[in-house]
């Protein structure tokens, strides 16, 4: 299809080409029309839709957004009435001849040549296809496009009109998520949302990979909170037909919800458990959409992702390529890697434009992964790098993490932000991740500013937030990040980390500084209890116990052991502050 209903371009206007019409591609087409009235631009998508929303694709799957075309963002009619774009879908390019300055392109059963002189790749990423055996059963789904959730609305209408037999206690219909990811989560919520009994499948051992080992238990109960199934350290080896069960339909047995319908499936998993399925979704991840380019023999890096210059250009110099294929250079570890988001790929479609128009272009800037996901009533969101990323490439940091409210304590509806932050010995902040009820976005978001601008935790400490009691508090969390490094860095609060409790254990004395009845209620075994009003009176008991070891300390969230550590260092004590205090501690041990 294509809708060009501008003027006719004329001979010496540059010829445009763009592959791929949503996110990256959108963005570098409309820029150049806005930099070049002249201009031929002619975008070429392969699926019936441009310019759609893919994110909120979860969102209409849930049902949150209602009607269909809020998702598409515009059509081909609108962007030429617009943008005098010819924008063309249902067309596939396969084909790029770099010496001709041209592409083939198929439609249908025909295929016809354009010429280009500027050539704009945005073919995003596909979908990774795990090693399951089944997965081309008429159950199994993917959520990257409307045509996917068109099918999976329908699948779900399907099954909730048609409930299987309801004598049988189990009457909600059932899905299988493969891959606790981003979108997996989404994709969990929003079948939740719609009454499905979701079972979630995630070969790492906790959900969310990017995020922190210790914070992602609180997603795992919120799961568990609302009824999810989490199968943790596994992963799915096969889906297969399972028997079809009678339906009831007006009180009439059927065989299946539709003449149509997958029927029921049973998913393997590594483990032995087969999980009982009506549907299937599968993401586990992305990899770049290169192989156009591979074919055309442009450049690409280890990662199979295009390799491109500050101006997105690739090694080929009348051809830029942008969005989730291309490759980025992580702000924090300089590593060359794809970062599959729509913020940087939405930039990148912008900075193409400008280089593609004669604009100086500011070279593209290094990706931070700035994200964020709700998974019920949580926010969870990263920027930077995590932790496991920061040991893996061998760079020294600090982590240290805090629980404070999201505003002041004594206004209502207070809720706790759980805020992880590293920084280089030089106090330079390296990633930050937060998870809470509310106030996790503006963190993240005013964190993520922090490490593009080079700030440190003195920086943190310093920078001034706004305030009144229903928004924040006079020391922001961010603040209280910066307070804390601040103390980590130059050792007034020496700490030790949850992780290496087995440790603190053999060789250090454990002091427990809270009250009584928190102790009574959980410890780490062995930790002598001292309450932080009756230390500086017990101090005896501590030299006692200690023996000339160092004294690791603890309380529920970090503040009362702070206070407990300063008290000790200053009476000649070898003691340190345990970070995150008590939560942190449980959240990676929770068989405490
Ligand atoms: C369900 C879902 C939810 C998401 N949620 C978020 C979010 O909340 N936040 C966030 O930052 N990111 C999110 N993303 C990721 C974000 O959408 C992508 O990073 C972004 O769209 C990438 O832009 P792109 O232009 O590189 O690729 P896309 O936007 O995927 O566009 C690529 C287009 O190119 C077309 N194409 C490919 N090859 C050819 C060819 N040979 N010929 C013609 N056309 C071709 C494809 O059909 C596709 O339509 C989400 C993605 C999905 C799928």
């Amino acid at each position: 299809m294509t809708a060009n209903t501008g003027p006719s371009p004329s001979p010496d206007a540059v010829r445009i080409i763009i592959v791929g019409g949503v996110a990256g591609g959108m963005s570098a087409a409309a820029r150049a029309r806005r930099l070049d009235e002249h201009a031929q631009i002619v975008v070429l998508e392969q699926g019936n839709y441009v310019s759609f929303a893919n994110c909120g694709l979860p969102y209409h799957l849930s049902g949150e957004i209602a009607a269909r075309d809020e998702l598409l963002l515009h059509t081909p009619e609108s962007l030429a009435g617009s943008l005098n774009l010819d924008v063309r879908t249902g067309q596939r390019v396969t084909g790029i001849d770099r010496t001709a300055q041209q592409v083939t392109i198929q439609t249908g059963d025909d295929s016809y040549a354009l010429p280009y002189d500027a050539l704009v790749l945005s073919p995003g990423a596909v979908a990774v296809r795990p090693a399951i055996e089944g997965l081309n059963h008429p159950a199994v789904h993917t959520l990257r496009t409307v045509p996917d959730v068109d099918a999976l609305r329908e699948r779900i209408e399907d099954l909730l009109a048609h409930p299987r037999h309801r004598e049988q206690t189990q009457t909600r219909p059932r899905a299988v998520v493969i891959g606790a990811g981003f979108i997996g989560l989404e994709a969990v919520e929003a079948l939740t949302a719609r009454g499905l009994k979701v079972h979630l499948v995630e070969l790492a051992d906790h959900v969310l990979p990017p995020l922190d080992a210790e914070l992602a238990p609180l997603l795992a109960d919120e799961l568990a909170a609302h009824g999810v199934d989490l199968r943790l350290g596994v992963s799915a080896q096969a889906v297969t037909q399972a028997a079809a069960m009678p339906v009831t339909l007006g009180g009439t047995i059927r065989e299946s919800g539709k003449a149509s319908s997958p029927g029921p499936v049973s998913v393997t998993l590594s483990d032995g458990a087969a999980l009982a399925a009506d549907l299937v979704i599968v993401n586990v991840g992305v990899r770049p959409a290169s192989a156009l380019a591979l074919e055309a023999g442009l450049e690409l890096g280890p990662t199979g992702a295009i390799r491109v210059d500050g101006d997105q250009h690739t090694s080929d110099p009348h051809i830029w390529a942008v969005g989730d294929a291309v490759e980025v250079t992580q702000a924090i570890t300089g590593a060359r890697i794809p970062v599959p988001l729509a913020g940087p790929a939405n930039r990148q479609g912008r900075r193409a434009a400008d280089s593609i128009c004669g604009r100086r272009t500011t070279p593209q800037a290094s990706v931070l992964g700035t994200a964020i996901v709700r998974v019920f009533g949580l926010t969870a969101a990263t920027t930077g790098v995590n932790q496991a990323t920061l040991r893996r490439a061998g760079i020294a940091h600090e982590v240290v993490h805090i629980h404070p409210g999201h505003h002041a304590g004594y206004y209502p509806g207070s809720e706790q932000v759980h805020l992880v932050a590293s920084f280089a010995p030089d106090g330079t902040l390296l990633g930050a991740q937060g998870v809470g009820r509310a106030g996790v976005d503006k963190r993240i978001d005013v964190l993520a500013t922090a490490i593009r601008a080079g700030m440190s935790a003195n920086d943190l400490a310093e920078l001034e937030l706004a305030y009144a009691p229903p928004y924040g508090s006079a020391k922001d969390p961010v603040n209280m990040l910066g307070f804390v490094a601040q103390n980590v860095l130059d050792a007034t609060m020496p700490q030790w980390q949850a992780q290496d409790l087995d440790k603190a254990r053999e060789t250090t004395l454990i002091l427990d500084v809270r009250s009584r009845s928190e102790y009574s209620q959980g410890h780490v075994g062995g930790a002598l209890n001292i309450p932080h009003l009756e230390l500086r009176q017990r101090l005896n008991e501590v030299a006692a116990q200690a023996g000339g070891r160092t004294v690791s300390v603890y309380c529920a969230s970090g503040v009362r052991s702070y206070l407990a550590t300063r008290v000790l260092l200053s009476e000649g004590f070898d003691a340190r502050n345990l970070s995150g205090g008590w939560l942190t501690l449980q959240a990676l041990h929770p068989n405490l």
